[in-house]
């Protein structure tokens, strides 16, 4: 049977091209920092995000809790949406790990925090205080249904932190998602921020990892830190070939599962017994069921029709578009649920 997978863009495959340079890199070993294909990746990925350094890790949770180790200390208090990924899928690393307290700022549907809700919530001296030291951001935001923050809201945010003397860190898994809706180099999305990580895996569609992003100082820092937490690979510029890959052929091609998640997200709209709460503005839909159907029914449903969604509670919903999916696959899906809801009810 033919598999439509909208579970995530973590489902996309690696290209033919992407094969072949996996096949032909040159390596070495990068505990030694012999390994030249991680050294072009990590220069690529610096120059696209506008950062003096980067680091190659295995997911963006490792860049996430990098970025977090590098720049707290044990104790120290963390600023970061309540929706945030950091906060409810990083298993709570920053705490286990880190020894942080995770300070959660309510999310706006458009992902942002208030920025005088941010202001308000860093610490004063107060001998019964732990020390704030680092604000976190999302962009695009994951939970918040792949919204974007504009240049100028992370700027405004990172003014106020940094004022407060605190370090910005931004979880840009999806940044490029965000940049190409936005129109604008991710570079501009992360000019004011001290660290900020992407993944390779998802959209851009490499098999593995993720890039931390940010002053010589900060990486140096993290390098150590990747080697304590197990993750000095040695010849992993095999890996790391894929994503130069991705960076070079697979961002623009974004803009692809942006217009396939509006296309979704009208057909979704248009099928009673389903609403799609927000404007879609990148590559997820999110989308919530009105009738007497739980999500894990429907999602069941589903896939006996071999269509996959993924669970975000009772009765919500995600969809996420991917390079795996074209726009005749979407109308087929769009197909298939708007058959099964009706054999549902
Ligand atoms: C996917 C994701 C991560 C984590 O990436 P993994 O590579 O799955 O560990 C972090 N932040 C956001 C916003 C994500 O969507």
């Amino acid at each position: 049977m033919k598999i439509i997978d909208l579970r995530s863009d973590t489902v996309t495959l690696p290209t033919e091209e992407m094969r072949l340079a996996m096949y032909q890199a040159e390596v070495g070993d990068d505990v030694y920092q012999e390994d030249p294909t991680i050294d072009s990746l990590e220069q690529l990925a610096a120059q696209m995000l506008g950062k003096e350094a980067a680091l190659f890790t295995t997911s963006g949770t490792m860049s996430n809790l990098l970025a977090i180790l590098v720049q707290t200390h044990h104790g120290d208090e963390v600023l970061l949406g309540d929706e945030s990924h950091t906060f409810w899928y990083e298993v709570g690393g920053a705490s286990a790990l880190g020894g942080v307290v995770m300070h959660t700022v309510p999310n706006s549907q458009d992902g942002q925090m208030d920025l005088n809700m941010i202001e308000s919530s860093i610490r004063s001296q107060n001998i019964h205080f732990p020390q704030t030291t680092l604000l976190c951001l999302e962009n695009t935001h994951n939970r918040c249904g792949g919204s974007v923050l504009t240049a100028d809201y992370t700027s405004a945010a990172a003014e106020i932190a940094h004022r407060h003397g605190l370090r910005v860190h931004l979880d840009g898994a999806r940044i490029f998602n965000a940049a190409i809706a936005l129109y604008v180099p991710a570079s501009e999305l992360a000019a004011d921020v001290d660290s900020v990580c992407f993944c390779l895996s998802k959209g851009l569609s490499a098999p593995v990892g993720s890039l931390l992003c940010g002053t010589e100082e900060l990486i140096e820092s993290a390098r150590k830190w990747r080697k304590m937490l197990g993750g000095g690979m040695r010849q992993a510029g095999v890996i790391a070939a894929a994503g130069i890959v991705a960076l070079q052929t697979m961002v623009a091609r974004l803009a692809e599962d942006h217009d396939n998640a509006r296309r979704l997200a009208r057909g979704l709209s248009n099928i009673p017994g389903i609403i799609v709460p927000h404007e879609v503005q990148t590559n997820i839909v999110n989308f919530e069921l009105s009738l007497k159907v739980s999500s894990s029914e429907f999602i069941q449903m589903l896939n006996t029709r071999g269509v996959k969604v993924g669970y975000r509670g009772d009765n919500k919903c995600r969809a996420v578009t991917n390079r795996m999916v074209n726009g005749e696959d979407i109308d087929e899906a769009l197909n298939h649920i708007d058959l099964g809801l009706r054999e549902l009810h």
